[in-house]
C-alpha cells in the first residue's frame, strides 16, 4: 500500500466537525500520469447553507474558547503534522505538481505556520488609549483588545495546497474565529489532511469545515451570505476580482498573483544571482506566486549571466516527482502545460529568442529560457505562472526600476548588489509588497508580512498580520467621577 492508499477518512469531505460523502464525486488526478488517487465529494449548495449554519454556532464556541486552549490546539496539530509528515508530504507530491522534496519543505512550513499561530495567540493585544488628551475628555480611561470577526471563509489555490491553507486556519482558530475552507478542486486531499490534524488535536466540531467540489455545484452563499465576515482568498487575479464584485459589505483578504521581477547589477555575486534567481524561477514548476518571471541584467554582465543562467538551466532534472533526484515535476494539468506553451510560442513568432527549454510532454513543460521578449506578449506582462523567464539588458538601475514596476502587479522583487545606496534606492522605488536584496523575489518566511499591491492584491498574511485582518478593535471607554 503506498502512503496516498493510506489516507483516512477516504470519499469524504469535513463539515463541521463531521466527515460526510455525497454521492457526485470529483476524481482527484496525479497530474504526473492522469492516475486517479481519491475522489471526494462535489458539495452543492445545500452543503454550503447548512456548513454556514453549523459555522455560526463554531463562531461562538471559538470566541469563546479561552487562548491557552487555542495555543494547545494549534500545538497539537503542529505535533500531529510532524508526527505523520511523510504522509503529509506524498499527499502533496501526487495531488499536486511539488517534486517529494518540495513537498517535504511545504510540510516543514506547514508546522512552522501553525507553531507561529499558537505563538500569536498570545500576543493579540490591545493597547490603553489616553482619552484625556480632549478637551472635556479628563475624567475619561479606556483600552481597545481585539475581538473576533465570525466566520472566515478560505478560498486556496492548488500550488501549496497544505501550507496556504495553514496560513488561513492557523491564524483564524488563534483568533477565535470559526473558518469554512474551500480548496482548489485539483488539490482539495492536503486541507482534508489538516482538518484530520485539527479533529486530533481535539477542536471543538463546528469551528472548522473543508467542503469539497467546484464552485460552479455550490452557488454564490460562500461568497455573498451576509453571515460570512471575512473571504480570505489566495488566488488569480481574475478569480479574486470576481469574488469581491459579488462579495459585498466584508473584510477581504486578497493574496493574488504576479510576474515578479528580479534585478542584477553589475557589482552583484553573479553565481550566488544566478543560483537563486535560477531556482527562483524553476520552484514547484514555477506554478509559485512569488516565481522569478522578468530578469533584469546589467548590460555589463549580460552575456555572461545568459551563459551562466541558460547553463544551471540546463542541469535541471525534469522527471517524475516522486524519485529523490528530481528537480522539477509537472504542471498542475496537461491545459495549464499547453497554455505556457502557447505564451511561450507567442513571444517567439513576435520575435523572442528561445535560449533553453520550449518543450512539452503532456503535463511537462521543460524550464524555458527566452531573452528579447517583445512588450506586447503575454509572458511580457501577465504571470505566466510556468517554469518560464525572460531575460532583459539593461544600461542601468533606474531602467530596471521603471521596467519593474511597468505592470499591472507588484508582490515581491529582488535585486543583486554589493551597493548598500542602490539597494536602500530600489528598496523604495519598487512598487511593491516586500523586496529580497541578494536573493529572488521568491523568498519567504512564513511570520514576516506578506501580499502585494496593485493586480497582486489586499491585505497581508504571515501569522501576526492575519491576525490583525481576522480581528476588529472594541473600544472600551469609562467615565470615572
Ligand atoms: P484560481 O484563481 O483559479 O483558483 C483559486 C481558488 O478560487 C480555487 O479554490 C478555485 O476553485 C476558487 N474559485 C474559482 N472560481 C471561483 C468562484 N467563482 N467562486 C469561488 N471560488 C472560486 O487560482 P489557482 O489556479 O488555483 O492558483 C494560481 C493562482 O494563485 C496564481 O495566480 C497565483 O499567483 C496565485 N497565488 C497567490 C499566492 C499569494 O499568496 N499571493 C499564493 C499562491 C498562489
Amino acid at each position: 500500500m503506498t502512503l496516498i492508499e493510506a489516507l483516512t477518512n477516504k470519499n469524504k469531505m469535513f463539515l463541521a466537525g463531521k466527515w460526510v460523502s455525497r454521492d457526485k464525486k470529483i476524481e482527484v488526478l496525479d497530474p504526473q500520469d492522469h492516475s486517479l488517487i481519491a475522489t471526494v465529494p462535489a458539495a452543492n449548495e445545500k452543503d454550503v447553507l447548512h456548513t454556514i449554519e453549523e459555522a455560526k454556532k463554531g463562531a461562538k464556541i471559538a470566541a469563546d474558547m479561552p487562548t491557552h486552549e487555542r495555543i494547545a490546539i494549534l500545538n497539537r496539530a503542529a505535533d500531529w503534522v510532524y508526527e505523520h509528515k511523510e504522509k503529509y508530504a506524498m499527499t502533496i507530491a501526487r495531488e499536486g505538481s511539488k517534486t517529494i522534496k518540495e513537498a517535504r519543505k511545504e510540510v516543514v512550513r506547514c508546522i512552522e505556520t501553525l507553531r507561529i499561530s499558537a505563538e500569536e495567540a498570545r500576543r493579540i493585544n490591545g493597547e490603553t488609549i489616553s482619552f484625556d488628551q480632549m478637551l472635556g475628555s479628563e475624567d475619561r480611561m479606556g483600552y481597545y483588545y481585539r475581538f473576533p470577526v465570525g466566520i472566515i471563509v478560505a478560498i486556496t489555490p492548488f500550488n501549496d495546497p497544505l501550507n496556504l491553507v495553514a496560513h488561513k486556519v492557523g491564524p483564524a482558530i488563534a483568533s477565535g474565529n470559526a473558518i469554512i475552507v474551500k480548496p482548489a478542486p485539483a488539490t482539495p486531499l492536503s486541507a482534508l489532511l489538516l482538518a484530520e490534524a485539527f479533529e486530533k488535536a481535539g477542536l471543538p466540531p463546528k469551528v472548522l469545515s473543508v467542503i469539497t467540489g467546484y464552485p460552479s455545484d455550490m452557488g454564490e452563499s460562500l461568497i455573498t451570505h451576509p453571515a460570512i465576515r471575512m473571504i480570505s482568498f489566495t488566488g488569480g487575479l481574475a478569480t479574486g476580482q470576481a469574488i469581491m464584485q459579488k462579495a459585498g459589505l466584508k473584510k477581504m483578504s486578497m493574496e493574488l498573483g504576479s510576474n515578479s521581477p528580479v534585478i542584477v547589477l553589475e557589482d552583484a555575486d553573479l553565481e550566488e544571482a544566478v543560483e537563486s534567481t535560477v531556482s527562483g524561477a524553476f520552484w514547484a514548476a514555477g506554478q509559485n506566486c512569488l516565481g522569478v518571471q522578468r530578469v533584469y541584467v546589467q548590460e555589463g554582465i549580460y552575456r555572461d549571466f545568459i551563459g551562466k543562467f541558460v547553463n544551471r538551466t540546463q542541469q535541471y532534472r525534469v522527471g517524475n516527482k516522486l524519485s529523490e533526484e528530481t528537480d522539477m515535476g509537472p504542471m498542475i494539468s496537461e491545459k495549464e502545460a499547453k497554455r505556457v506553451e502557447s505564451w511561450v510560442n507567442e513571444a517567439v513568432e513576435k520575435g523572442a529568442k528561445l535560449l533553453c527549454g520550449g518543450k512539452r510532454q503532456g503535463s511537462f513543460y521543460y524550464p524555458t529560457v527566452l531573452e528579447n521578449v517583445p512588450a506586447d506578449c503575454k509572458l511580457a506582462t501577465e504571470e505566466v505562472f510556468g517554469p518560464v523567464v525572460t531575460i532583459h539588458g539593461v544600461p542601468d538601475l533606474d531602467t530596471a526600476i521603471f521596467l519593474s514596476n511597468n505592470v499591472d502587479f507588484g508582490l515581491q522583487a529582488g535585486i543583486f548588489t554589493r551597493d548598500l545606496d542602490k539597494a536602500l534606492g530600489a528598496v523604495r522605488k519598487l512598487d511593491v509588497g516586500g523586496v529580497m536584496v541578494n536573493d529572488s523575489s521568491d523568498y519567504r518566511i512564513d511570520a514576516m508580512p506578506f501580499g502585494g499591491v496593485k493586480g497582486s492584491g489586499l491585505g497581508r498574511e504571515g501569522i501576526k498580520f492575519a491576525l490583525q485582518e481576522m480581528t476588529e478593535p472594541k473600544v472600551v471607554c469609562f467615565k470615572v467621577s
